[in-house]
C-alpha cells in the first residue's frame, strides 16, 4: 500500500464463503472472511501484518527477528514459520501461565520451526499485554548478544502492533469490500476478535480511506487497557499519514465501531463456557473451526447479538475468521466429551 512495499507471503485475496447452514438458522447472512486459510504455518491474520513488517526487516538485511506474545501465540508461530520462509532466525519471548507447561498446540509448531523460545511467568490478574513489557528487558539483552557476533535484529511487536502491521488490515478492508461487490452485496456489520487492536486499526484506516457504511463489531479477547481507544484512534492517524492520506474525525470513526468487551471471561488465553458452545455449532453446522482464545469468544458474542436482534434479521454480516486454530489442540476439555462414557 502507497509507497510500503509487502512481501509476497500468503495467499491472497483470502476466500469470502456464505454460512448457508448458520444464515438459515439465525435468519441473517452470515459470511466469513477466511483469514485462517492465509497460508504459511497454518495461517492466520498476522500474515498480512507480516507481509509488511518482514519486508522492512529484509531491507534493514535482518538475520534474526524477535516478537513477543503468550505461550499458545498465533502471532508467534505465523511470525516463525515466515521467517523460516525467508531465512531468517525466529526468536520467541512468552509468558507461560504456569511452572509445568506442556508443549502442545502453538507450542508444538515453534518447537518444530526451531524457534529460540525464552518464557516468563505471567503473573494471574494482570493485562497480558501489559505483563508483555517484563520480557522486553531480557530481549535487549539478547539483542546485544547477537549484535555483538554480528548478527542483525529485527523487532517485531506483539501482534505485529503498529502503523506498519496495519496496514495489511487496511488492505484487507479493501479486499472485503470488493468481494462483497462482487458477490453482489453491502456488508452491514464487520465482526472480529480484538487483541492488541492491530486488526482493528488497520480496517478503520481503510473505512477512513474508502468509505464503508457497515458497521464494525470488534470484540475484545482481554481486559481493556483504559486507552485502548486512544492507541487506535493513534494508530489510525499514523496509518493515514503514511499513507498521505487526509486525516480524519475521530467522532466519525467511533461512530463506525463498536468495541465490545463482555466476552472474555476469566481473561485472555482462559475459555469460556460460551465460547466452546460456539466453536461446537460452528464445527457442527459449517465443518468450521474456530479457535478458544479468539474466534470462539467473539462469534459467541456475535450470536448473542443475534439472537437479541440487536443485529436486525436479514443483516448482512462479515465475521472475520482471523485464525488460531492449533490452539484448539491444546484445550482437549473444550469437547466436554467423556470417551469412557461413550459407549
Ligand atoms: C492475534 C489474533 C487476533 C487479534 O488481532 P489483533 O490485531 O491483535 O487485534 C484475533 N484472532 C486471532 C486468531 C489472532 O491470532
Amino acid at each position: 500500500m502507497g509507497d510500503f512495499p509487502a512481501l509476497s507471503l500468503g495467499c491472497y485475496p483470502t476466500p469470502l464463503e456464505k454460512l448457508e447452514n448458520l444464515s438459515k438458522k439465525y435468519g441473517v447472512q452470515f459470511y466469513v472472511k477466511r483469514e485462517d486459510l492465509s497460508g504459511p504455518g497454518f495461517g492466520g491474520n498476522k500474515v498480512r501484518k507480516l507481509r509488511y513488517l518482514l519486508a522492512e526487516a529484509l531491507k534493514r538485511n535482518a538475520t534474526h527477528v524477535l516478537t513477543y506474545g503468550a505461550h499458545q501465540t498465533n502471532h508467534g508461530r505465523e511470525t516463525a514459520a515466515c521467517c523460516r520462509k525467508l531465512g531468517i532466525k525466529p526468536l520467541l519471548f512468552l509468558l507461560s501461565p504456569s511452572e509445568e507447561l506442556m508443549p502442545l498446540g502453538n507450542l508444538i509448531l515453534n518447537c518444530l520451526m526451531d524457534c529460540e523460545i525464552h518464557m516468563e511467568p505471567l503473573k494471574p490478574k494482570n493485562n497480558v499485554y501489559e505483563s508483555l513489557q517484563r520480557l522486553k528487558t531480557r530481549a535487549e539483552e539478547r539483542i546485544l548478544e547477537i549484535e555483538r557476533l554480528g548478527g542483525v535484529c529485527y523487532e517485531i511487536p506483539a501482534g505485529g502492533m503498529n502503523p506498519l502491521g496495519c496496514l495489511g488490515y487496511t488492505e484487507a478492508l479493501i479486499e472485503i469490500q470488493e468481494q462483497a461487490k462482487q458477490a453482489g452485496f453491502i456488508p452491514d456489520y464487520i465482526a472480529h476478535a480484538s487483541g492488541t487492536g492491530g486488526t482493528l486499526s488497520g480496517l478503520l484506516s481503510g473505512v477512513a480511506m474508502i468509505g464503508s457504511s457497515a458497521q464494525i463489531l470488534s470484540f475484545s479477547v482481554d481486559q481493556e487497557p483504559e486507552n485502548k481507544t486512544e492507541t487506535i484512534i493513534d494508530h489510525v492517524t499514523a496509518v493515514l499519514k503514511m499513507l498521505g492520506h487526509e486525516p480524519v474525525d475521530e467522532a466519525i470513526l467511533v461512530k463506525q465501531v463498536q468495541l465490545i468487551s463482555g466476552y472474555f471471561g476469566e481473561g485472555y488465553e482462559r475459555p469460556t463456557s460460551g465460547a466452546a458452545d460456539a466453536i461446537k455449532e460452528l464445527a457442527v453446522e459449517e465443518g468450521l473451526f474456530l479457535d478458544p482464545v479468539y474466534t470462539g469468544k467473539a462469534m459467541y458474542g456475535l450470536l448473542e447479538l443475534v439472537k437479541k436482534k440487536t443485529i436486525p434479521p436479514e443483516s448482512r454480516v462479515i465475521f472475520l475468521h482471523t485464525g488460531g486454530g492449533p490452539a484448539l489442540f491444546a484445550e482437549r476439555d473444550i469437547t466436554g466429551f467423556d470417551f469412557l462414557d461413550s459407549n
